[in-house]
């Protein structure tokens, strides 16, 4: 392609709003622009790496027997009230009518619409199993959409749903599609973990459900792992080491702690370690648009893990009480304590808390505190729950090593949905016995644009983008830089030849001077750059290929180019 014609631009500044590194590089690369919130329209060089993604993930895909289909964007209002989730879904789902007055919404996932194509294709058991998937795109009203591509609200997802006539079946493959994953992933060279994961609301939390996280620090996603244990920290089970719990202490005494509410000024006032107090939290558990008060204990220096708590009360949301809940609790801000209320409280311990130990706790009074409180005997009608946040140097349930924390940015995402949908949509097909049974379900979703995003994140310098190979926009970015026309014709010759080779060549032969070239070319970060440069060739008869990422350049023969390149980019 010919730079002079495509009318690409590069940008010098990055955009006020753009945060982490792929979402400045895309738009100064000129791969896209933003058009709204978390809305962006592809460019060309931009639209080429997706489609090379899109490729990759068809071509996985399909080697694995899976069926390529094309869902509506827009699906009918119906189908979501036959689920269940016309209502459940929230404000990430953007619903309309139409001009007649029908419920329509713009698909922000098609377990539904999937589910209707399965119950009018398959009747028996002997068409299971089968998995269809599309590269389509998905609208999410995102509370915070932010990063461009990264949290957009349009964007395109690779997403695939497996039938199953039983478990075995709906396991089997399930880990082929785990490795379809790994596959895409590795081909597109990204450095990434599978972790174990939240089912959140798609399917219940004993079925199986892992996320692909590409590393990064800009990641959203916390991580934990050790060698043979890799967790998202919403689903991390491990434990702290700790001994030196207070197991003399006494009888309860209230003391003074006047304006000291937060614990580590508890631990000073008291010459107190962290651990030997406990941090009561009221919190609201929201289902339905019901909301119930919950009072969660954890030890002084843990956090809640809020998936956890969320998961325990088989809530939509949780959320902190309000002042005005607090006060109809009669819990007293900075000094709740987890005895004693006058209205009953659901209340929840930590399992990290030993309760039989002794505590300083909040006297639900102002400025004061509670010493000796002993859970085991000072609490009535208490559950015990893993709720605390998983921190560095905590070991794995599963292999007792310590776990180390690192941050992903999360580009697949695979479950196991069992009967959810095909039950609700009263799916059934035939099995050997001609009995009618409900078939299980499989989803698998994989962010396209996100995974671009995300491979910039690992893939750049300070001068732009590097991308990797089976992604990048064209394999060869070439500069000209040259004035008579015997040389430019020389150039755009060779330019030609290794066109019609069959690599992907881009060439800048712009009226612009050579500094320029080269930062947009850099910026732009084709993985081999190649120099058509007149002086050099004057002085030395040849071209030069450069290497995007470690900057090695080789000098190459004029003839035979295309040969030369494959070559040397073969090495
Ligand atoms: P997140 O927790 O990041 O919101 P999710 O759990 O909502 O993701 P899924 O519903 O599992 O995501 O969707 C499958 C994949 O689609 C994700 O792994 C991600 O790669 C991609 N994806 C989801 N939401 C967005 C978004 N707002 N912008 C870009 N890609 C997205
Ligand atoms: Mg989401």
């Amino acid at each position: 392609m010919k730079l002079s014609q495509t009318r690409w631009q590069t940008y010098k500044d990055n955009p006020a709003d753009a945060e982490i590194p792929s979402h400045q590089l895309m738009l100064r690369a000129g791969l896209m622009h933003k058009s709204g919130a978390g809305l962006y329209n592809l460019l060309p060089f931009g639209l080429k790496v997706i489609k090379k993604i899109e490729k990759i993930v068809r071509e996985e895909h399909d080697k694995a027997g899976c069926l390529e289909i094309l869902m509506t964007v827009v699906t009918p209002g119906e189908l979501w009230q036959e689920s269940g989730r016309w209502q459940a879904m929230g404000g990430e789902m953007v619903k309309m009518k139409d001009k007649g007055g029908r419920d329509l919404c713009i698909s922000p996932t098609n377990e539904e619409a999937v589910t209707d194509i399965f119950r009018r294709l398959i009747k028996s058991y002997k068409d299971l199993p089968v998995t269809y998937y599309q590269i389509n795109t998905k609208f999410r009203d995102e509370i915070r959409p932010r990063f461009g591509l990264m949290r957009g609200r349009e964007f395109i997802m690779k997403d695939a749903y497996s039938f199953h006539e039983n478990k075995a079946c709906l396991e089997k493959v399930y880990f082929q599609l785990y490795n379809v994953y790994c596959s895409i992933l590795n081909r597109i060279g990204a450095d990434y973990k599978v972790v174990e994961a939240d089912a959140g609301a798609m399917a219940s939390s004993d079925q199986k459900t892992h996320e692909f996280q590409v590393l990064a620090n800009s990641g959203e996603d916390l991580l934990v792992y050790n060698d043979g244990y890799a967790a998202n920290i919403e689903k991390a089970k491990t434990k702290r080491i700790l001994a030196d719990f207070d197991l003399k202490g006494g009888t309860p005494e209230k003391i003074a702690t006047p304006n000291v509410g937060k614990i580590e000024e508890i631990c000073q006032l008291l010459g107190v370690k962290p651990h030997l107090t406990l941090k009561t939290l009221a919190l609201m558990g929201v289902k339905g648009g019901q909301a119930r008060p919950v009072l969660v204990v954890l030890l002084g220096d843990d956090e809640l893990n809020e998936t956890k708590i969320k998961n325990l009360l088989n809530a939509d949301h949780v959320l902190p009480a309000t002042e005005a809940e607090l006060e109809s609790l009669k819990c007293v801000k900075g000094f709740i304590g987890p005895f004693g209320h006058p209205q009953e409280m659901h209340t929840v311990f930590d399992a990290a808390i030993n309760l039989d130990a002794f505590y300083i706790v909040g006297a639900n009074q102002k400025d004061f505190h509670l010493k000796n409180f002993r859970p085991s005997r000072d609490s009535k009608n208490y559950e015990v729950s893993d709720l605390r946040k998983t921190k560095e140097g905590d070991l794995a349930l599963s292999n007792n090593l310590p776990i180390k924390i690192t941050r992903g940015i999360e580009v697949g995402h695979i479950f196991q949905l069992g009967d959810k949908y095909t039950k609700s949509m009263g799916v059934t097909v035939l099995d050997k016995n001609g009995k009618g049974v409900v078939p299980l379900m499989g989803c698998y979703g994989i962010g396209v644009t996100r995974l671009a995003a995300a491979v910039i994140e690992q893939n750049h310098d300070e001068k732009g983008i590097v991308w990797p190979e089976a992604i990048a926009p064209f394999k060869v970015h070439a500069v000209l830089i040259g004035r008579t026309e015997e040389f430019r014709t020389k150039a755009l010759n060779a330019y030609e030849e290794i066109r019609a080779h069959g690599i992907e060549i881009l060439i800048d032969d712009r009226d612009v001077g050579p500094g320029f070239k080269f930062k947009d070319a850099e910026l732009l970060g084709c993985p081999w750059q190649l120099t058509l440069g007149e002086r050099e060739f004057g002085e030395t008869g040849k071209f030069k290929l450069t290497n995007r990422k470690t900057g090695q350049a080789t000098e190459i023969s004029p003839e035979n180019v295309a040969q030369e390149i494959e070559r040397v980019t073969k090495q």
